[in-house]
C-alpha cells in the first residue's frame, strides 16, 4: 500500500494580516482556518497521517483548533516557512511515508480535486504543484516621486501562480529540504527544483486562495454563506456470518443469542454499515481503508472506534449529522427488546437526538443467507448537511 502523509504549516506570525492572533486561527464559518485544513486531509482516503508544524506561541490556540481530529501530535517549526517545513519533514522519519504533501494552514479551500491532482503526478514525476495560469496582464514598475511609474509589460505567456499542497516523494524532499538548510527559498518546489527533482504543473483551484489579508477573509467567510444547504445522503452495507458464542454486539449494545457473529473486530454489523455511510458522505473511502483487517490493531476492537472515527472526520469538515437510519436483517435475535438502548447508544456517540435515529430490523422470510440463519446484514443510510 501506498503511504501518504501531509505536513501543514501553521507556525507564521501573519504580518501582513495584522491583529493579535495568527490569522490561521482565526474563525470562518464558526471554524478555525487551520483546522479546515487539516479536516480536509484527515478525511482524504490516500493519506495516513496529518501533521501541523506550529508556532510555540500557539499550542493552545492550536489544542482548541485541532480538538477531536485524527491527527499525530504537533511539532514546533522555525524562525522560517522553510524551517518549519524542513523539521516538520524530519519528523515524520517514523512514519516514513512513500509520498508527503506540504500545505499552508491558511489555504482552507483546498478540496479533493486539487489534492488527487497532486498525488497522481507524483505517481510518475518526482513532485508536483498546484497552479493557475496568469490570466491578469503583468507590469513591472518602478517608484519615482511618490508613484509607480510602469517600466514594461511582462509577458505573461508561461507564467503560473502557485498554490499548495505541493508533493513529493518524502525521501527526496526530506533530503533536498536538509541540502538547502539555511539558504532562502520561497516555496518547496523551488527546494525540490535545487535538488535537480523534476516537479510538474498540475491544475489548482480558484477557491484555494491562501488568507493573507483582512479581504481575504471576507471572501472565505462569503464563500461559506449558503452554509447548511449542501446535503448528502449516503448507504452502507455489512454482513458477518455466525459462529459459536453466546451474544452479538449490534449497534454497540450486546445481545444474547446462541450464537456469536465472526469477525477481525467485534463485527458489529451495524455500526459498521453506519461508519461506511459516514464515510460514504464525505467520500472518505470505506471502513476497511481506514481500519485494515490485516492490521492486528484493530482484531477484537469495539466497533465504537470505527464510528467515533468517522463522526470526527464528518464533524472536522463542518458536518452536522442529521438522521440516521438502519436496517438489521436477520432471522434471530429478535431486536426489539433493545431498539431503545442501541437508540441511545448511536445518539450518544453522534452527538444528535435520539429522535434523529432510527434502528429497524426486517427478516427475509427465510430465503438466503440471513434466512438461512447463517448471519446478520446490516444497511444503513446517513444525511449530512454542511
Ligand atoms: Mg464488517
Amino acid at each position: 500500500m501506498v503511504k501518504g502523509a501531509v505536513i501543514v504549516v501553521a507556525a507564521g506570525r501573519g504580518h501582513r494580516f495584522g491583529g493579535e492572533m495568527p490569522k490561521q486561527y482565526r474563525m470562518i464559518g464558526g471554524q478555525a482556518v487551520l483546522r479546515k485544513s487539516l479536516a480536509v486531509f484527515c478525511a482524504h482516503p490516500s493519506i495516513h497521517c496529518v501533521r501541523a508544524v506550529i508556532h510555540p506561541d500557539d499550542t493552545a490556540l492550536y489544542q482548541c483548533a485541532a480538538q477531536g481530529l485524527p491527527i499525530l501530535p504537533p511539532v514546533l517549526g522555525g524562525p522560517t516557512r522553510q524551517d518549519s517545513v524542513r523539521l516538520g519533514l524530519a519528523s515524520l522519519k517514523e512514519e516514513n511515508p512513500d509520498f508527503v504533501l506540504i500545505h499552508d494552514g491558511a489555504r482552507p479551500f483546498v478540496d479533493f480535486g486539487v489534492i488527487n491532482r497532486v498525488i497522481a503526478e507524483i505517481r510518475e514525476h518526482q513532485g508536483a504543484i498546484p497552479a493557475l495560469p496568469v490570466t491578469d496582464t503583468i507590469k513591472a514598475g518602478t517608484a519615482a516621486e511618490g508613484k509607480t511609474v510602469i517600466t514594461h509589460t511582462v509577458d505573461r505567456a508561461g507564467l503560473w501562480r502557485v498554490q499548495t499542497p505541493q508533493g513529493f516523494p518524502y525521501q527526496e524532499i526530506l533530503a533536498a529540504h536538509e541540502a538547502v538548510k539555511g539558504q532562502e527559498l520561497t516555496d518547496d518546489a523551488c527546494v525540490a527544483e535545487q535538488a535537480g527533482m523534476t516537479v510538474v504543473l498540475t491544475k489548482g483551484s480558484e477557491d484555494n486562495f491562501k488568507i493573507t489579508t483582512q479581504e481575504d477573509l471576507a471572501r472565505a467567510e462569503l464563500l461559506l454563506k449558503g452554509k447548511g444547504t449542501d446535503i448528502r445522503t449516503a448507504t452502507g452495507f455489512d454482513v458477518h456470518k455466525f459462529c459459536e458464542g453466546s451474544f452479538v454486539t449490534l449497534c454497540g449494545v450486546q445481545v444474547p443469542h446462541d450464537k456469536g457473529l465472526e469477525g477481525h473486530s467485534d463485527a458489529d454489523v451495524g455500526l459498521h454499515a453506519l461508519t461506511d455511510a459516514l464515510l460514504g458522505a464525505i467520500g472518505s473511502g470505506d471502513i476497511g481503508l481506514h481500519f485494515p483487517p490485516s492490521d492486528m490493531r484493530w482484531k477484537g476492537t469495539d466497533s465504537v472506534l470505527f464510528l467515533k472515527h468517522a463522526v470526527s472526520l464528518v464533524n472536522g469538515l463542518g458536518g452536522k449529522i442529521l438522521n440516521a437510519d438502519i436496517t438489521l436483517i436477520c432471522e434471530r435475535p429478535k431486536i426489539g427488546a433493545h431498539r431503545l438502548a442501541m437508540c441511545e447508544k448511536l445518539a450518544d456517540i453522534l452527538n444528535i437526538s435520539a429522535s434523529r435515529i432510527s434502528i429497524k430490523a426486517t427478516t427475509t422470510e427465510q430465503l438466503g443467507f440471513t434466512g438461512r440463519k447463517e448471519g446478520i446484514a446490516a444497511q444503513a443510510c446517513v444525511s449530512v448537511s454542511f
